[in-house]
Parts: C-alpha cells; sequence; structure tokens
C-alpha cells in the first residue's frame, strides 16, 4: 500500500522499487567484506575494504568525502578501551550540501559485525549472501549492513532525481560499534553533526528513542593456598581460604541488588527495562588439589538515562554497586582484612532524544503512508545513536530494517521487502526534514 503519495513522493517509490535489484546486489557486496570487528588478538579484517567501496558509490553520488584512521587514545575519555586500535579500521563521512535554511540530517551506521561463531552452524556460510524466500541471509544483513545499503540507495535515488534538499545531509558509517562505540565517539570528535540523526540500527521499523547504557567489571578475590585434601586450621592462624567461596556472599548482595532496582521509582522508564547486574564470568583456581588463592567475576550492568549524565558520568551507578559489594564483605571476616578490588572497563552512556522531535513525526507519518507502522520503543542494550544524542549535540534515534531478533545469530537475515520499503520510508523522510 503507498497511499496518498504526492507526486514527488511517487516519483521516488517508483525509482526505489526500480533500484531493487542494486539495494540486493549492494547488500550482498557489503556482506561479502569479513568486517568482523576487531579485538586485541585478531586479525584485522576488512574494513578498510568496505569503506573504500562505500566512499567510491558516495562520490558517484555527488558527496564530498573524509575516510580517516582516528587516534583511539587522542579521545581522552573513559568510554574508549586502552587497546583500541583504528590502523586499517577507518571512519567514513559523506557530505552533501543542501541548498541552504533547511534541517541538516546524519544518516548512520556500523560496518562491523560480531564474529561469525561456528561456520557449520551457517546453512551457506556467513558472507555468502544468499537469497531465499525474499531474504538475504548473513553476518550483518539485519545488524546492519542492509540498513546501510538501505541509506546509500535512499541517497542515490535523490541525487539521480535532482531533488536536493535545503538542508545538507551527513552519511557517515563507521567500525567499532559492536565493541566499543569508539568509532562514533571519533566521528563526533571528527566534528561530524547535524540537526537530527537516524541510525539504520536493526529496528524492525520501530523508532529507538531511548537506550540503556552498560558497564562492566571485575571484582578481584583473594583467599589462600593450601592443600584441599587436608585439615587446615582456621585463616586466623594461618589456614587455606577458597576464594571461590569467598566470591558468593558477594554474587548474593549483586543479586539482592538487581532485585532492588527492579521495584524502585528510579528504574522505571516508558521505554526501558529497569537496571540489571549480571554475572557473566567466573575465573579462579589453580590445581584441582588447592584451595584456590584467586576469583575474579566478571558482571555486567545496565542502567537507565537518568542514572548518567554528562559531569558526573555513571557515579552514581559505581557508588551503588561498590557500596553493596563493600557491605557484603564487611560481613566476613576473612573479607573484611582482604577486601575484593573492584576493576571498571570502559562504558557505554545510555541517552534517549524527545519524543516530540520533528524527525519522530515524519519518520512515522512517512512509514505508515507507505503501509508499514512505525512505533516508538527503546532498545534494552545500546546503539551508536547514543553517543551522537549524549556528546553530539546531534540528537539521533535509530530506525531500520532489520529485525532485532535476527542479529548476532547464525543464519542471520534481512528480507527485502522491508529493504525497500526502509529505502523508501527514509528518502521520504529526508525530503519532509531537510526541506
Ligand atoms: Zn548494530
Amino acid at each position: 500500500v503507498r497511499a496518498d503519495l504526492t507526486p514527488v513522493e511517487a516519483r521516488v517509490a517508483e525509482a526505489i522499487e526500480g533500484s531493487r535489484p542494486k539495494l540486493i546486489a549492494l547488500v550482498r557486496e557489503l556482506v561479502s567484506f569479513d568486517t568482523t570487528t576487531w579485538s586485541p588478538g585478531r586479525a584485522k579484517g576488512q574494513e578498510f575494504e568496505l569503506q573504500s567501496y562505500l566512499r567510491s558509490r558516495l562520490t558517484a553520488l555527488g558527496a564530498d568525502t573524509d575516510m580517516w584512521e582516528p587516534d583511539p587514545t587522542g579521545q581522552g575519555n573513559q568510554n574508549v578501551p586502552d587497546d583500541l586500535r583504528f590502523d586499517g579500521r577507518p571512519q567514513l563521512v559523506g557530505h552533501i550540501a543542501g541548498s541552504g535554511q533547511g534541517a541538516s540530517l546524519l544518516l548512520l551506521g556500523h560496518i562491523d559485525c560480531v564474529p561469525t561463531g561456528p561456520i557449520e552452524s551457517w546453512t551457506d556460510g556467513p558472507f555468502a549472501a544468499t537469497i531465499h524466500s525474499g531474504r538475504i541471509y548473513g553476518r550483518g544483513t539485519a545488524d546492519m549492513k542492509g540498513g546501510i545499503a538501505s541509506l546509500v540507495i535512499a541517497l542515490e535515488t535523490l541525487s539521480k532525481l535532482g531533488l536536493r534538499t535545503r538542508g545538507d545531509l551527513t552519511f557517515c558509517a563507521v567500525t567499532d560499534e559492536e565493541s566499543s562505540g569508539a568509532g562514533s565517539l571519533a566521528a563526533i570528535s571528527r566534528g561530524v553533526r547535524a540537526s537530527a540523526g537516524l541510525c539504520a540500527e536493526n529496528t524492525g521499523f520501530a523508532i529507538w528513542t531511548a537506550c540503556r547504557g552498560s558497564v562492566i567489571f571485575d571484582i578481584d578475590i583473594e583467599g589462600r593456598a593450601g592443600h584441599a585434601e587436608c585439615r587446615q586450621r582456621d585463616w586466623a592462624d594461618g589456614g587455606a581460604v577458597n576464594a571461590i567461596e569467598k566470591a558468593m556472599p558477594l554474587l548474593s548482595a549483586i543479586a539482592s541488588l538487581r532485585n532492588t532496582w527492579r521495584e524502585r521509582a528510579d528504574h522505571r522508564h516508558r521505554l526501558l527495562p529497569p537496571g540489571d547486574a549480571i554475572p557473566v564470568g567466573i575465573t579462579g583456581g589453580e590445581w584441582e588439589a588447592t584451595y584456590p588463592s584467586r576469583c575474579s567475576v566478571t558482571v555486567n550492568v545496565q542502567f537507565l538515562p537518568g542514572h548518567a549524565s554528562a559531569e558526573a558520568g555513571i557515579q552514581s551507578v559505581q557508588d551503588e554497586v561498590e557500596t553493596v559489594v563493600a557491605a557484603a564483605a564487611q560481613a566476613d571476616p576473612w573479607l573484611t582484612a582482604h577486601p575484593p578490588m573492584i576493576r571498571w572497563r570502559p562504558w557505554v552512556m545510555p541517552a534517549e532524544m524527545d519524543e516530540s522531535h520533528p524527525l519522530v513525526g515524519q519518520i512515522s507519518d512517512c512509514t505508515s503512508r507507505i503501509g508499514r507502522q512505525a512505533e516508538i520503543s527503546g532498545l534494552d542494550s545500546w546503539h551508536d545513536a547514543a553517543n551522537f544524542t549524549r556528546f553530539g549535540s546531534t540528537p539521533t534515534l535509530s530506525f531500520g530494517p532489520g529485525l532485532l531478533e535476527c542479529s548476532h545469530v547464525a543464519d542471520e537475515w534481512v528480507e527485502v521487502d522491508a529493504l525497500v520499503d526502509h529505502s523508501l520510508a527514509t528518502a521520504l523522510t529526508i525530503l519532509h526534514y531537510c526541506n
């Protein structure tokens, strides 16, 4: 159903429908590059090659492009891991100047993907981008190369039809979303901004205006080694102490904190679940007949936009965690004498944009006029849009063609009809928002 389109919109709809084969080909091309996100110890993927290809597409449609490898250490904030590297992993921006006096729009996406997992769990392999029953299968089809292809086709179509907007258009494709969000921070440092932003994440046509933040911490718990098969003196007399058992009261304290958050008013949000604290890793023990002398527990903490601020960062979340861990330690004489140590890793900030922002209404209106519904919702996890909203003076939402449940799984897919509709909804939104 393409109801109530103006003559100009109908021309755009016809052109995007005509570009269906090009859209499919572009998704397949993007999926064919292995852009598994980099982590220390892993070989570099083909992020440079993919960005170079996208750059040539942007240049061909008349955009001024900028492609660069940021200095990860130069960003100077607690959201960037120390060991992050960007060599061979450039950021890409394409700028299309408007004719003046219109709202500018950022079109955003990340080109990195999560690891494929076991290759044999894929029917046709992760990079083959095969098509079955109207779906393209492959790593990144939903999250989020399908969305990126859709944005590019929208821009190419408007350019081909000579429909120049009044406001500027900025396309931005970043790396390192999946592990840190440092690519979008680098783009913000480079000066990328607009009146508002649209990230084509896998929202399934929902409009995500809010997301939670997350931080991971490790607790190191000390024990004392000793023969596990022999009687031990009291620890105060030099006996062994089991570090794994000493982790148990701390894990209980974290579970109660989580339960408290589920009941608390400050953890209620219209679009998001309450904060959470989930143990996701544990290591400890040296030998099968030895009391473990150390144990480390890794915990993933999620929190709402109200629990982070520009001035204090996530101090209130960290204070709460440290308080409950310290209280649990104080109830145990060994842990009182050997306090567990908490190590905080870099974090991503939660964010939300105003639901009454004109971009939200424009997307919702354009999407319903092409026969789909764009409901406002939130992302339990985190997306790059949050960095632009928080740090980039660019209120940014996510709105894309893939489905969230298709991401990070084997046989990931995106539906071709959804790609075409998303590209059209985006093109119409550009015309309305930027004119
Ligand atoms: Zn994504």
